[in-house]
């Protein structure tokens, strides 16, 4: 009964903690602009394949199979931690036996991706620390990132060491038992063969609270840090931007502006409900879809996308994982100082400016690499161009090239700095030379 006093009050903590957590993310979406969805054949197509089935991750042979062999672990895993939170919830001991001949595949299974993902974190840990890979750095990877990613793995570690603890020191309180079920654990035997039946139990106890106040404690750790995409990339490979890659999105308020231009009759006709828009792109986070947002929640920083920018490669400061990283933190920041300051509040900061500079925005070359590459399906390029977008609409800041470019169109109908009239007489000089 004091167990279960005990762990409904670490409960209810976590849960209490994690829907303040929830509630703010939640602020910060209501701050962003819609996004439409739909076609869920489709996006559940991509869950499946991108999401479930790690396809973008298992490109890559060696470090793809790991990652992807982490997240089917975790999924397993997660079933067993749910059965601990029923049994501490209701003092009971292992409630899902009952569900007979399937408890020993989901016990089995638990333990196995214990091992295994108790291996590849290490070997995680090994190559962050002492292998140079190339994507783990760039300017935007600050210390915390660091920190951050080292916390996360050696969380993910003991979970691990936790989880095995407790299996071995089951099965010997069971007399060896339930071995066959066990691959990982029962090799671990030897380590506990001497102990007496109390100081067994006493280890069960320690192993069981480790692991599950760990789970509490990780779980309210990961919204702050680059791993909440444990919790966010599923959601997003879900609800992924379907057109294809390199396809400009549409500006409806752009589209109805030019057609008034080109009508001006119909500017009479526009009524006080069809306002002008607020603003033309993105210019802050509070002009971003909440896709873009969301998109900004699950990236990992794993910089596979950075890794294929050819403006990156080419020495541009332009970087797609930092894009995401800005976008998240500077939310973060407006949206904290919105809900403290009121609506109305104004920082004088933005994130075209105090985050991501013009240059970086006119180095992207709009390939799409970027976006092919991202594991958990982020379009990095669609809020590249919103970005510009502003710049071009709402303060005329193009490079000079594109300037030009832009008056051409707008004077002579053509990128080309001849008038329409004299096309012909271009295309004689060519016929005659
Ligand atoms: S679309 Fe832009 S950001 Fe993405 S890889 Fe290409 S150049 Fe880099
Ligand atoms: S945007 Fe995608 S590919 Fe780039 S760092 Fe984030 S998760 Fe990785």
């Amino acid at each position: 009964m004091v167990k279960q006093i005990v762990f409904g009050f670490i409960l209810g903590v976590t849960l209490g903690v994690f829907g303040y957590t929830a509630w703010r993310i939640r602020q910060y979406f209501r701050l962003t602009k819609p996004y439409a969805t739909g076609n869920w054949g489709k996006r559940l197509k991509m869950l499946a394949t991108v999401g479930m089935g790690q396809t973008k991750i298992l490109r890559q042979p060696v470090a793809g199979v790991m990652h992807a062999l982490v997240f089917w672990g975790f999924l397993v895993i997660t079933i067993g931690s749910l059965e601990m939170v029923i049994d501490g919830f209701w003092g009971t001991h292992r409630i899902m036996q009952g569900l007979g001949m399937v408890y020993p595949v989901v016990v089995g299974s638990g333990d196995l991706f214990a091992g295994l993902v108790l291996v590849l974190i290490a070997a995680f840990l090994f190559r962050r620390l002492f292998m140079k890979i190339k994507r783990f750095y760039g300017a935007e990877m600050k210390p915390v990132s660091k920190i951050d990613a080292y916390a996360a793995l050696g969380i993910i570690f003991l979970l691990m060491v936790s989880l095995l603890g407790l299996n071995t020191a089951w099965n010997q309180i069971n007399s060896n038992s339930y071995s066959h079920w066990l691959p990982v654990s029962s090799l671990l035997a030897p380590l506990f063969a001497n102990l007496s039946g109390s100081a067994l139990h006493t280890w069960h106890e320690v192993f069981w609270w480790m692991h599950i106040v760990l789970i509490f404690i990780f779980a309210n750790l990961l919204p702050y840090s680059k791993h909440f995409h444990v919790f966010t990339s599923l959601p997003n490979v879900l609800l992924s931007r379907l057109e294809p890659l390199g396809k400009l999105d549409h500006m409806p308020d752009m589209e109805k502006e030019v057609r008034m231009m080109m009508n001006p009759d119909q500017a009479f006709a526009t009524t006080q409900a069809e306002a002008a828009p607020s603003r033309f792109g993105v210019k802050d986070v509070t002009d971003i879809t909440w896709k873009s947002y969301l998109d900004s929640l699950a990236c990992t920083e794993c910089g596979r996308c950075t890794a294929v920018c050819p403006a990156n490669l080419t020495g541009k400061k332009l970087s797609p994982r930092k894009i995401m990283m800005d976008t998240r933190a500077r939310m973060k920041e407006k949206g904290g100082s919105l809900f403290r300051m009121g609506s109305d509040y104004s920082d004088g900061r933005s994130l075209i400016g105090d985050y991501i500079t013009p240059e970086e925005l006119w180095a992207c070359t709009t390939c799409n690499a970027c976006a092919m590459e991202c594991p958990v399906n982020i379009n990095q390029p669609s809020l590249i161009v919103a970005m510009r977008r502003y710049l071009a609409l709402e303060e005329a800041a193009v490079p000079a090239s594109l300037a030009t470019m832009l008056a051409n169109i707008e004077n002579n109908g053509a990128p080309w700095q001849y008038p329409a009239e004299e096309r012909e007489k271009w295309m004689n000089e060519l016929t005659h030379t």
